[in-house]
C-alpha cells in the first residue's frame, strides 16, 4: 500500500491524492464536516480518538468509491484493432468481479458481470471490459442502471452486431438492513442486437457463460 501522503492510482487509471481540497464544488472540510455530522446522528462521539480522523478517511474513501464520475468510459474504448484475422465469434469475459454503491441508501453492491459482444469489423483490448464495468460501478448506482449503461456504452463505441450484459449482485441494503434477506442476489441483462433477437445466439452466450 502506498504512503497515505502519496497519490494513488486505482485501477481505473484516476490519480487520487491526499492532498486534494476541493472536488466537484465541495471543500474537503465541508465534506468531513458532513461526516462528523452523521457520526452524531448515529449516536456516537467524533471527538473520541477512534473516530478523530474518521471524517478523512471516510472523505478520502468516498473519493475511491465514486472514482468513476472522473472516468469517461466511452473514451476506454476509443482504441480498437480491425486485424482479427477473420474472428467473427462471441468475445465474452465473464465473472468480473465488481464494487457499486447503491444510490438510495449508499451501501456496497458487490456482485460479478458477464460481458460480451458479437464484432462486426472490430475488437477493444480485452481488459477495457473490465475497465468500463469499474468506471459505471464506482457510481451511485442501481444494478438496472448500471446494466444498461454498460451495454449501451459498448454498443456505442464499438458498433458491434450485438452486445449482452448480465450482471448478479448483492444489495447489503437489502442483506444487513430493511428486509434482511442474506443470500439474495438479483440478476440484471441488457442484451442488443443479435444477442436480443437470435435465440440461437444467446444460447451460445448462456453456453459459454457455464463452461
Ligand atoms: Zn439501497
Amino acid at each position: 500500500m502506498a504512503p497515505l501522503d502519496q497519490p494513488t492510482s486505482s485501477d481505473t487509471g484516476v490519480i487520487l491524492t491526499e492532498t486534494a481540497t476541493v472536488l466537484h464544488g465541495v471543500s474537503r472540510e465541508d465534506a468531513e464536516a458532513a461526516v462528523r455530522t452523521l457520526l452524531i446522528w448515529a449516536g456516537d462521539d467524533p471527538n473520541r480518538e477512534g473516530l478523530v480522523d474518521t471524517p478523512s478517511r471516510v472523505a478520502k474513501a468516498y473519493s475511491e468509491f465514486f472514482s468513476g464520475y472522473e472516468t469517461d468510459p466511452a473514451a476506454m474504448l476509443s482504441r480498437t484493432f480491425e486485424e482479427v484475422h477473420g474472428y467473427n465469434d462471441i468475445v465474452l469475459l465473464r465473472d468480473i468481479t465488481f464494487q457499486s454503491h447503491c444510490e438510495h441508501h449508499v451501501v456496497p453492491i458487490t456482485g460479478t458481470a458477464h460481458v460480451a459482444y458479437l464484432p462486426a469489423d472490430r475488437v477493444v483490448g480485452i481488459s477495457k471490459l473490465a475497465r468500463v464495468v469499474d468506471a459505471y460501478a464506482r457510481r451511485l448506482q442501481t444494478q438496472e442502471t448500471m446494466t444498461a449503461q454498460i451495454a449501451n456504452c459498448i454498443d456505442q463505441a464499438l458498433l458491434p452486431r450485438g452486445v449482452a450484459v448480465i450482471i448478479k449482485a448483492q444489495h447489503q441494503c437489502m442483506t444487513t438492513r430493511g428486509v434482511n434477506k442474506p443470500g439474495v442476489a438479483m440478476v440484471t441483462r441488457t442484451f442488443t442486437g443479435a444477442f436480443d433477437a437470435d435465440p440461437a445466439i444467446e444460447r451460445r452466450l448462456m453456453d459459454l457463460i457455464n463452461t
